[in-house]
C-alpha cells in the first residue's frame, strides 16, 4: 500500500517535471479584414506558433499622417480586433492600411501591410461605376446618365482649377451619386460638413452628391465648387498650416462661374451697412449665422477676383505654392502679390469705400457689485502670521512674499492652458 503511494508520487513528480512545450511566436500566418458599413470592421491574424509577448494592430486611415496603435490581447493561435463603426462612424470610401506588430523579447515583427476599403455596402445600394477622366463616378438605381454627366462636369472643373493653380490633381477622385436623401445623409454620418446637395472630403478625394439636393444646374455648380476644393487641397497640402478658409472657399465660389460678379452686390450692401467681416476673422472658421456665413463666402470670392484683376491669375498659383511650402497666410498672400496682407485687405475695403474693420476690444470686467453677507473676522492666531512665508524670505517682505510666487505659477499655468487650447483649435480646423 505504502509502496503504491510512493510509486504514484514518483509518477506525479515525473509528470510535473516534464516541461509542457510552451507555444512560441513563430511569425504571422494569414491576415484578413472585412467591414460592414455602419456595423463593424474586423481584423484577424493567425499565430501558427503561438502568441508573442505583445501584439498590436497598426491602422493608418487615408488622409491621416498618423498611425493608430491598438494593443490586442491574442488568443493561443490567433487574434482579432473588432471596431464598432455604428458607435464610432467612419466616412465611407475610407481606405485603411493595416498591419500587425508582434513584440517578442527584443524582437519586433511586422506583418505585410494590407488595405481594407470601408465602403458603403448598405443593402439595396447596387453600386456601379465608370471612370471619366480623373474621376470615378459611382451610382446605383437609374442614375447612370446623371452620374456620367457629373463625371464630365468634374473633369472640366478639375482642368480649370489645375490650369489656374498650376498643379495637377495628385490622384483620382471618387464621386458617389445618391438617389435618396436617407441614403445620402446615411453616408455623411454625424458631424459631417454638408452642403445641401453635396459633401466633400478632400483628404479622402471623395465627393458625395444627392440628386434631390437641387436643380441640375445647382448640382453642376456645386460639383465644380467641390472639385476645386480637392485640387486646392492637393496644391496646398503641407504638414504645418491649413490655408485661410476665406481663400479656400473664395476660390471655390469664384471657380463656379470663373468670376465673382454675382457676389459683388452682397458685399456692396454689407459695406453700406458697415457690416463687412475682417479677413482675419474668417481665417479659421466662418460665422455660424447663415447671413454672415454667406457674406464670408462673398468676401472670399470677391477678394480672389480682386487679386486676379490686380496681380493676374499667376498670383493665385503663387499664393497656393507658398502655402504648400509652409508659409503662413500673410506670407503666402505677400508671396503671390508682392504687397503685405494688410495692404491687400486695406485695398479691398477701400474698393468698397470703407475702412478695414477693426477688432472689437473686450470690455473690462468691472468689480463685483454683489453685496456679500458680513464675513466672520479672521482669528488672530500664530498660523496666520507672516512667518508662514518661506523662511528664506527676509522678514520685511511680510506675508506678501508667500503668494507672489504662487500667483506667478498660477499665471504660467493659465498660459499653458491657453496655448494648449489655441494649439488644439488650430489642429481641429478642417
Ligand atoms: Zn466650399
Amino acid at each position: 500500500m505504502r509502496r503504491g503511494l510512493l510509486l504514484a508520487a514518483i509518477v506525479l513528480a515525473v509528470i510535473v517535471a516534464i516541461p509542457i512545450p510552451a507555444a512560441a511566436f513563430s511569425g504571422f500566418g494569414s491576415t484578413t479584414a472585412d467591414a460592414t458599413y455602419g456595423g463593424r470592421m474586423r481584423f484577424t491574424v493567425q499565430l501558427p506558433g503561438g502568441s508573442p509577448d505583445q501584439l498590436a494592430l497598426l491602422l493608418r486611415f487615408a488622409g491621416s499622417d498618423s498611425t493608430v496603435v491598438v494593443p490586442v490581447d491574442p488568443g493561443p493561435l490567433s487574434a482579432e480586433f473588432v471596431r464598432d463603426t455604428a458607435a464610432e462612424p467612419i466616412t465611407p470610401n475610407t481606405s485603411i492600411a493595416y498591419r500587425w506588430r508582434a513584440t517578442n523579447g527584443e524582437e519586433v515583427t511586422l506583418s505585410p501591410e494590407k488595405t481594407l476599403l470601408y465602403d458603403d455596402d448598405r443593402p439595396g445600394l447596387d453600386w456601379r461605376s465608370a471612370r471619366i477622366a480623373a474621376a470615378t463616378v459611382h451610382w446605383y438605381g437609374g442614375a447612370e446618365a446623371q452620374a456620367r454627366h457629373f463625371g464630365s462636369v468634374s473633369a472640366d472643373a478639375a482642368a480649370a482649377a489645375e490650369t489656374l493653380l498650376g498643379h495637377d490633381l495628385a490622384g483620382p477622385i471618387d464621386i458617389f451619386v445618391y438617389d435618396s436623401r436617407n441614403d445620402f445623409f446615411g453616408a455623411l454620418g454625424p458631424g459631417a460638413r454638408e452642403w445641401t446637395g453635396a459633401a466633400t472630403f478632400p483628404a479622402l478625394r471623395t465627393i458625395f452628391m444627392w440628386l434631390g439636393g437641387g436643380s441640375s444646374s445647382y448640382l453642376e455648380t456645386t460639383m465644380t465648387h467641390e472639385v476645386t476644393h480637392v485640387v486646392f487641397q492637393d496644391v496646398t497640402a503641407n504638414p504645418f498650416h491649413d490655408p485661410a478658409k476665406w481663400f479656400n472657399e473664395g476660390l471655390a465660389v469664384w471657380s463656379e462661374q470663373q468670376s465673382a460678379s454675382g457676389h459683388e452686390a452682397a458685399v456692396r450692401s454689407a459695406a453700406d451697412a458697415s457690416a463687412l467681416l475682417a479677413f482675419d476673422g474668417i481665417t479659421e472658421s466662418f460665422p455660424i449665422g447663415d447671413q454672415a456665413a454667406r457674406l464670408a463666402y462673398d468676401e472670399g470670392a470677391t477678394m480672389v477676383q480682386m487679386v486676379i484683376n490686380t496681380y493676374g491669375r499667376g498670383a493665385i498659383a503663387a499664393i497656393a505654392a507658398a502655402w504648400q511650402d509652409g508659409a503662413g497666410d500673410a506670407e503666402a498672400l505677400e508671396a503671390g502679390t508682392g504687397v503685405t496682407a494688410d495692404q491687400l485687405y486695406d485695398a479691398y475695403f477701400a474698393s468698397y469705400g470703407v475702412a478695414a474693420p477693426t477688432a472689437v476690444e473686450p470690455a473690462p470686467i468691472l468689480p463685483s457689485n454683489v453685496d456679500r453677507p458680513p464675513q466672520p473676522a479672521a482669528p488672530a492666531t500664530e498660523s496666520s502670521a507672516p512667518s508662514a512665508s518661506s523662511s528664506r524670505q527676509p522678514a520685511e517682505s511680510g506675508g506678501g512674499a508667500g503668494w507672489i510666487p504662487a500667483v506667478i505659477v498660477a499665471g504660467l499655468g493659465m498660459g499653458v492652458v491657453v496655448a494648449l487650447v489655441a494649439a488644439r483649435r488650430r489642429h481641429a480646423s478642417p
